[in-house]
């Protein structure tokens, strides 16, 4: 086996909260007391162009939310999409140890839309662990499209045997794995820790 160069996470259910999936999206959205089924049935015609950098978020808001007047400004809603976010730190802190041993080049994989991920980027700290940031947003490909595998790949100028992913869906993984890089099902801190452990990698040096 290959020595373990390079390391792609997954943001959203392993490193912080998911952004702005589903059960956020309802959170959101009734905290403003608006109308859930009217807004899902919008947010649907548009999620992939938000996802892929085609939409701004003022756009995607535009269409999604304030088609009509509304008592609260974009920003407001805006500043509540973010307050969703939270690190999840037992995982941030293996990405920590990663970092410190100065041993692996690491990278972000995710499908986010590009402002919200640049401002979690930012709130999270992010630059210290990532030296790249492989975003659908970035990139206008997503998850689970083998696209995306193929372009960080490219990029990134690494062999797939010498890079693993970590994802906490399956189906994201499927093309990673197909592209013959190694991958990592994520569940929770320890149990990535001990795969890691298993690929011979070396959390402490
Ligand atoms: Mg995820």
């Amino acid at each position: 086996m290959a020595d373990i160069t390079t390391l792609f996470f997954d943001l959203g259910g392993v490193l912080l909260t998911n952004g702005w999936d589903r059960h956020v999206r309802r959170h959101c959205i009734e905290t403003f007391g608006l109308d859930y089924e009217e807004f899902r049935d919008r947010h649907d015609l548009v999620a992939a162009e938000f996802e892929t950098g085609r939409m701004t978020r003022h756009e995607y808001l535009q269409r999604t939310v304030f088609y009509r007047e509304r008592s609260f400004t974009p920003e407001a809603f805006w500043e509540a999409m973010l307050a969703e976010s939270q690190a999840l730190p037992d995982a941030l802190a293996v990405v920590e140890e990663l970092a410190a041993t100065g041993n692996f080049l690491l990278a972000t994989l995710n499908n986010e839309s590009l402002e919200l991920n640049q401002a979690r980027i930012e709130r999270f700290g992010l630059r210290r662990y990532f030296t790249a940031f492989f975003s659908s947003g970035f990139l206008g490909v997503k998850k689970p499209d083998q696209a995306i595998y193929r372009l960080a790949l490219q990029i990134i100028q690494r062999s797939p045997d010498e890079c693993v992913f970590v994802d906490d869906r399956d189906l994201n993984l499927e093309c990673a794995i197909t592209e013959g890089m190694h991958t990592i099902h994520y569940e929770d801190p320890s149990q990535l820790r001990s795969e890691l452990t298993g690929l011979g990698i070396n959390l402490r040096e």
